[in-house]
Order: structure tokens, then C-alpha cells, then sequence
């Protein structure tokens, strides 16, 4: 009995429509970016078709036989006995939005498509860039020559590796005023994201949703790990308690990072969502894991009650993130008649404008003046940071596009 056999890539024939005939016995069904290709059984016959309706791809001839079936795809993941299959089920039924896909969002996001997550959302206001290929491990050198959202070329790869999950994209940047809607129905936030409002944000609207998230952050060869529930006391903010003013914390655009440490960060990231996910809650490490990749250096940092207990997130339930970010989002915006965005500063803050200079060398022409600096990252786009944390970034009307350099250049 013929069988049908699924040739992939079948996404770049386009305009074929649902269904078209090939030949006298075969139609091929469009299906999920695949196409199915019925009434044969031979790899061979439908290579030699795909090859004939000019994919641009090689193609990958895969036969659909009774051994791919959801059930077997998860077999060794079910076998290990916490997860067993009521944990599977459990993770299946599950919705999990990763913030951010970049170093860790990309490796985290694929361990749990491949875990078999029942929905999962990514999101990302950039888009792919050259640099990003060292570590990011979903993206082409294609992606970056055309540079396409990272979300949706996420979610379009990660389609291609679980077909039967429910795999959303958003390419916008999460504030106060949108993080209800963007995050609304998930069961856990992985935190995948490069600045520090932004994990203070989501901290304040976990624990006013009591949803969990696990914290990820990478910078150098070092990283750590926790995962907050939500519930109470801990949470992010008993560690760091306000958002570090401008050019105080490195970041991965000023510091470098190293894809070995991101890769492993991101794992442990996914290991305690599926810790979670599945119910094995006792499993969950209790303390901040932190490790330096370079210095062999392992620590666990447990969050002191003292500090919770003079918290103003969890302890007073004061969100201030959630509340405030709004009124430093209107203080963003593009400058009428130029190319230019404005970004706010943070209040009542003098940065040292020469080390941040010094940190930036290397990354492009830097000049320096006594009231601010420039870092011009090409001829027309350049970063111009005054002593209030005020800056103006040239080359672009986009507001999220300015947010993004501001946090990746000045922190
Ligand atoms: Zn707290």
C-alpha cells in the first residue's frame, strides 16, 4: 500500500494553493510548510517532483510511516520517571512566552519546542544582524543579509522542528502599557532579554498575574539562573531593587559574550520551565545558580529575608515598574523633522560620559566632547548619550529600534 511522503522546503514553491495535481497520480497538499506528496511511497519519485517545481532548497524526503507519531516523538523525554506521561501531558497543555530571542531566547525556545510545549510565543522587537550568528543558534547567514524579525524567522524554524505545536510571533517592544495583552494566558515567561527595566517590569507583572518566570541573564562568559513563581516572596526585585542607571552594568554589545556560556544559561533556563511545567515544582533550585564560565567559578546565591522583607515588589506589593514605565515611554519619541529619536533619561542621574567612552572604543568612531559623547555606528546612525542618561539616537524615526540601541550601548 502506497504511503504518502512529506517533502520539506516545500514553503519556497509557493502560490500552489491548498492542493494541486502533479502528473497523473500525485497530488500534493500543501500542509504546515510541508508539502505531502500522496499515493507514492518512493523517496526518490518525490525528490525527483520536488526537484521539478524548483525549490531553490535541497530537499529532505521524509517518509511518513506509523513510527512518527506524536506519542513516540516524546517516548524518551516520558520514559524518565518525574516527567512520566502525566508530566508530559502536562507540558503539552502548557503556554510559555520566551521575552526576548536572542542568545538565550533562541536556545531556550528550541529545547522546549523540541520538549513538545503546547504554545509557545516569541517575542523580539529587533531583527536579525551578523553579529548575532556567533550565539544565536536558530538564525542564517541569510536571515542577517535580509534582516528579517527575529521572532518571526524564530518561529518559522522552530515550526520546522515540531509541526504540531501552537508557535506565535510578536515583534514589539514590551512596556506597561502592553505587557497585559502580550503576556496574557501564558503559564511562564522565560526571560530572554536585555535590559534591566524591562526583568523588573515582568517581575512586577508576575507577581500581580502569580505567574512564574525564569530568569536568565549572560554578559562575558558568566550568567545566572532563577526561576521566580510568582506567588511571593522572593522575586527579582529583592536583588536588584531599581533599574542600574545608564553605563553602570556591562552588556553583551559592550562586553562581549561568549556562545558557550549563553547556550548553557539558556538550558538551565528550560530545564527549571520543565521542572515547572510538568508539576515537578520541588525540583526547582531554590537560590540563584551562578556561573563564570572562565574562572570555573560555581556559586549559589540565596536571596536573604532581610532583603525580602524591605522589598517593594513582592513584600509591599508596590509595582512600580508596572505602574511607572508608561510616563519614561512618553518621554521617548522620534524628533519632528529629523532622522532622530529621542530616548529619556532616568531622573536624577550624572553618568561618567568618559568611561562609558572608554567602553565603547572599538565599536566605532567615538567622540567625545564635555557635555556628551557619540558613538557613530555607521555614516548616518549614530548614539549621542548626555550626563542625564538623555540620548538621541540619529539614523532612525523608530522608537523601538532607539530603545534597543539605547539598551544594548548604555544598559
Ligand atoms: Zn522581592
Amino acid at each position: 500500500m502506497s504511503r504518502p511522503v512529506r517533502i520539506a522546503g516545500a514553503e519556497f514553491l509557493g502560490g500552489h494553493g491548498d492542493r494541486v495535481q502533479v502528473g497523473i497520480h500525485h497530488t500534493i497538499a500543501r500542509q504546515d510548510g510541508w508539502l505531502n506528496l500522496e499515493e507514492s511511497s518512493i523517496i526518490e519519485e518525490a525528490a525527483d517532483l520536488a526537484k521539478q517545481l524548483g525549490s531553490p532548497r535541497d530537499h529532505m524526503v521524509h517518509r511518513m510511516t506509523s513510527q512518527n507519531t506524536p506519542e513516540n516523538r516524546y517516548a524518551r523525554q516520558r520514559q524518565f520517571a518525574p516527567i512520566g506521561v502525566e508530566g508530559q501531558r502536562r507540558i503539552e497543555s502548557a503556554g510559555v512566552a520566551v521575552l526576548g530571542c536572542g542568545a538565550l531566547g533562541t536556545v531556550a525556545a528550541e529545547i522546549l519546542t523540541r520538549a513538545g510545549v503546547g504554545r509557545l510565543k516569541l517575542i523580539d522587537r529587533d531583527v536579525v544582524e551578523w553579529t548575532n550568528l556567533q550565539r544565536q543558534s536558530l538564525f542564517v547567514e541569510d536571515d542577517a543579509i535580509q534582516g528579517v524579525s527575529k521572532a518571526d524567522v524564530a518561529r518559522r524554524r522552530l515550526h520546522r522542528i515540531n509541526s504540531s505545536i501552537d508557535l506565535s510571533a510578536e515583534v514589539i517592544d514590551v512596556t506597561a502599557d502592553n505587557i497585559d495583552g502580550t503576556l496574557d494566558g501564558m503559564d511562564l515567561v522565560i526571560d530572554a532579554c536585555d535590559n534591566f527595566s524591562l526583568r523588573l517590569l515582568l517581575n512586577d507583572w508576575s507577581l500581580q498575574t502569580r505567574t512564574a518566570w525564569v530568569h536568565g541573564g549572560c554578559v562575558g562568559a558568566a550568567g545566572q539562573v532563577r526561576l521566580f513563581d510568582g506567588q511571593g516572596t522572593p522575586c527579582f526585585r529583592c536583588l536588584v531593587s531599581e533599574v542600574p542607571p545608564p553605563g553602570a552594568v556591562q552588556t553583551c554589545d559592550t562586553a562581549g559574550v561568549v556562545g558557550a556560556a549563553t547556550h548553557a544559561i539558556a538550558s538551565l533556563q528550560a530545564g527549571e520551565a520543565i521542572k515547572w511545567l510538568s508539576g515537578n515544582r520541588d525540583a526547582v533550585r531554590r537560590s540563584v545558580l551562578s556561573l563564570d564560565f572562565w574562572q570555573n567559578r560555581i556559586r549559589e546565591i540565596t536571596i536573604s529575608e532581610t532583603l525580602s522583607k524591605t522589598c517593594r515588589a513582592c513584600h509591599d506589593r508596590q509595582y512600580d515598574f508596572l505602574e511607572g514605565r508608561k510616563e519614561a515611554a512618553d518621554q521617548t519619541f522620534a524628533l519632528c523633522g529629523r532622522d532622530s529619536v529621542q530616548v529619556a533619561g532616568m531622573g536624577n542621574v550624572r553618568l561618567d560620559l568618559q568611561a562609558i567612552a572608554r567602553r565603547w572604543a572599538g565599536l566605532g568612531a567615538v567622540q567625545e566632547t564635555a557635555f556628551f559623547i557619540r558613538l557613530h555606528f555607521d555614516e548616518t546612525t549614530s548614539l549621542t548619550l548626555f550626563r542625564d542618561g538623555r540620548a538621541v539616537i540619529a539614523g532612525t524615526q523608530q522608537i523601538s529600534e532607539a530603545r534597543s540601541l539605547y539598551d544594548r550601548y548604555v544598559g
